[in-house]
């Protein structure tokens, strides 16, 4: 898959749902920078989907779930 670069200024106005720390891009996913929340949020065709619902905890994926 490929991931669009998102602009680093529009990135750096985004914030966690969960506990408002800075995100940053990973491939297709915004991580939050949080180590003690280390939610993921997936980047659709180059738009962040800052949902809670979209968020993936990774305490539910042990061992890295990697989706095709
Ligand atoms: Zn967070």
């Amino acid at each position: 898959m490929t991931a669009a670069p998102l602009d680093p200024a529009f990135v750096a106005i985004l914030a966690c749902l969960h506990c408002g720390a800075e995100v940053a891009q990973d491939a297709d996913r915004l991580a939050c920078q949080n180590p003690q929340c280390g939610r993921r949020y997936p980047v659709e065709d180059g738009i962040p989907v800052m949902l809670s619902t979209a968020a993936e905890a990774p305490m539910s994926a042990p061992g890295g779930q990697e989706r095709p």
